[in-house]
C-alpha cells in the first residue's frame, strides 16, 4: 500500500543521520570526515539497492518483491502491484481473444481478414481448409496470388463488392464458393467464404428442369400450331391430309399430357412420404399385367418376349411406383431393341433378396451415356427416344422409385451387344408367400 509521504520521511531521516553523525564527529573534533564517510556510506548503500532493483527488474524470475524498508520498499511494493495488476489483465486479454479465437472457428463460413495490399492478415481453419492458405505458416502472403484466377483478382483489385463473386474452390475444383467482403477495421477487408455448390447444383437444376420442360412442349405445340393454321383451309384440304393432320396433333397432345403426367409422377414420387414397409405386393401378378400389356406393344416389332417370374416372390412396396419402375424398364427394352429381337424379364430369389432384371439384345448404351441416362430429360439418341413418344424422365422415375424402396438401378450395356437393367430389393422387405 502506499504511503505519500515516505519520501518527506526519508529526506528527513538522513538530515536526522547527518546531524547525529555530525554531532558525534564535531565532539571528537572530525566533523569533515565523519559528514563524508556517512555520505559515502549512504551513496553505497543506495547503489547497492538499485542494484538489486535493476536485478529484480529485468533479471529475476521471481514475482515477490523482495522486503526492504523505506523508499525502495515501496518501490518494490509498487512495481509489484503494477505486475499483478498487468497479469491479471493479460489473462482477462487472453481469455477474450481465445472466445474470440473459438467463436470464429466455430463459424459455418470461412474467414480470412486481409490488409489493404490484400496480404492475409489473419483467417480461420475453414478457410485453411476450404482455400488451401498456409497462413500463419507462410506468413503476409497474398488472397490474390493464394487463389489465383483473373475474375478474383479482377473482384479484390476492382473493388466491385456489391455483389457477391462464385468461383470454384482452389482447393477442389468440384466446390463452388461463394465471396462476400464487407470493410473491417484499420482499412482491412474481411472475406466471408461459403460453400455453394449444393445452392449451385439445385439452381442450374431449376434452369435445366424449367428449359427442358419448356422446349419438350414448345415442339409438340408447334406442330398443333402449324396444322391449326391450316384449318381455316380446312374445306379445300384432301381428305388423307385432313386425316394426317389430325392423327399428328392427337399424337402431339398425347406427348404433351405424357410428358405432364410423368413430370407430375416424378414429382409425387420425390415429395412421397408413404412408407415402403407396411403394404405386401403382389408383384407377379403386376408383372404378368405388364406382360399382356407388352405383348400388344411388341405387335410391330415382333421381339422374343422371355418372362420367367417366381409365382411366390413378392416385396414390400408402393403397388403403383413399382408397376411404372418395371414398365418403364420392359418397355424401354421393345423401343430400344431393334425389330426381332430378344427380351428376358426376370423375378427371382438371390440370395434371400429379390431380384428384377430386364435385359435386351439391342444397341446397348455407350459407357459415358450410362451414368448419364437417369438424368431428367437425357436421351442418348434425341430422335429416336421422340419416335418412341419417350420424354426421356422414364429412367428418373425409375430412379426415384427404387431410392424410395432402399434399392438402386444396376446398368450393365454394351454397344452392340444389348443392355441388362436391374435391381435387388433387400432380405427386409422380400418375402415368399405360400400360395
Ligand atoms: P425415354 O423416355 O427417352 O425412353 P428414359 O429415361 O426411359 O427416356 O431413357 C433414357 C434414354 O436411355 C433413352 O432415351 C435411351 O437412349 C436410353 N435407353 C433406355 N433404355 C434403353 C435400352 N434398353 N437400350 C438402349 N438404350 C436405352
Amino acid at each position: 500500500m502506499e504511503k505519500p509521504y515516505l519520501w518527506l520521511f526519508n529526506i528527513v531521516a538522513i538530515f536526522a543521520l547527518f546531524a547525529l553523525v555530525g554531532a558525534v564527529g564535531s565532539y571528537f573534533s572530525h566533523f569533515w570526515l565523519s559528514i563524508s564517510l556517512l555520505a559515502l556510506a549512504i551513496v553505497a548503500w543506495q547503489s547497492w539497492l538499485l542494484f538489486q532493483l535493476n536485478l529484480w527488474v529485468w533479471h529475476s524470475k521471481k514475482m515477490s518483491p523482495i522486503t526492504t524498508f523505506g523508499i525502495f520498499g515501496q518501490l518494490y511494493q509498487g512495481i509489484h502491484a503494477n505486475q499483478l495488476k498487468s497479469r491479471r489483465k493479460r489473462k482477462q486479454l487472453s481469455r477474450i481473444i481465445s472466445s474470440y479465437k473459438a467463436g470464429s472457428e466455430a463459424l459455418p463460413d470461412a474467414v480470412v481478414i486481409i490488409d489493404h495490399d490484400s496480404k492475409i492478415v489473419w483467417c480461420n481453419r475453414l478457410a485453411r481448409i476450404e482455400l488451401g492458405l498456409t497462413w500463419p505458416e507462410k506468413q503476409a502472403g497474398s488472397i490474390v496470388e493464394a487463389i489465383n484466377r483473373p475474375d478474383f483478382t479482377t473482384f479484390i483489385t476492382g473493388k466491385r463488392f456489391d455483389s457477391p463473386l462464385e468461383i470454384p474452390s482452389p482447393a477442389n475444383g468440384q466446390k463452388i464458393l461463394e465471396f462476400r467482403v464487407v470493410p473491417f477495421v484499420d482499412n482491412n477487408l474481411m472475406l466471408l467464404i461459403r460453400d455453394v455448390t449444393r445452392l449451385s447444383q439445385i439452381e442450374k437444376m431449376r434452369k435445366d428442369f424449367v428449359a427442358n420442360v419448356s422446349h419438350e412442349l414448345r415442339t409438340p405445340l408447334t406442330v398443333i400450331n402449324g396444322y391449326l393454321e391450316m384449318l381455316p383451309d380446312a374445306a379445300d384440304m384432301p381428305p388423307l391430309m385432313m386425316n394426317k393432320a389430325i392423327t399428328e396433333m392427337r399424337t402431339q397432345s398425347i406427348r404433351m399430357q405424357t410428358l405432364i403426367e410423368e413430370l407430375l409422377q416424378l414429382s409425387r414420387i420425390e415429395a412421397s412420404n408413404e412408407r415402403t414397409f407396411d403394404k405386401l405386393v403382389n408383384v407377379p401378378q403386376l408383372l404378368w399385367q405388364i406382360q399382356s400389356e407388352a405383348q400388344a406393344l411388341n405387335r410391330d416389332k415382333q421381339h422374343k418376349l422371355f418372362f420367367d417370374i417366381s409365382p411366390r416372390l413378392r416385396v414390400y412396396g408402393i403397388e403403383s411406383e413399382l408397376r411404372s419402375a418395371f414398365s418403364n424398364l420392359i418397355f424401354n427394352a421393345i423401343h430400344y431393341t431393334p425389330d426381332k429381337g430378344v427380351i428376358e424379364v426376370k423375378w427371382h430369389v438371390n440370395q434371400n433378396s429379390a431380384r428384377f432384371s430386364v435385359k435386351d439384345n439391342g444397341d446397348g448404351i455407350a459407357a459415358q451415356d450410362i451414368s448419364r441416362i437417369t438424368e431428367r430429360f437425357y436421351r442418348v439418341d434425341k430422335a429416336r427416344s421422340r419416335k418412341t413418344g419417350g420424354s426421356g424422365l422414364g429412367l428418373s422415375i425409375v430412379k426415384h422409385v427404387l431410392t424410395h424402396h432402399n434399392s438402386n438401378l444396376k446398368i450393365a450395356s454394351a454397344i452392340g451387344v444389348g443392355s441388362d437393367f436391374s435391381c435387388e430389393f433387400s432380405a427386409e422387405l422380400t418375402h415368399i408367400s405360400n400360395t
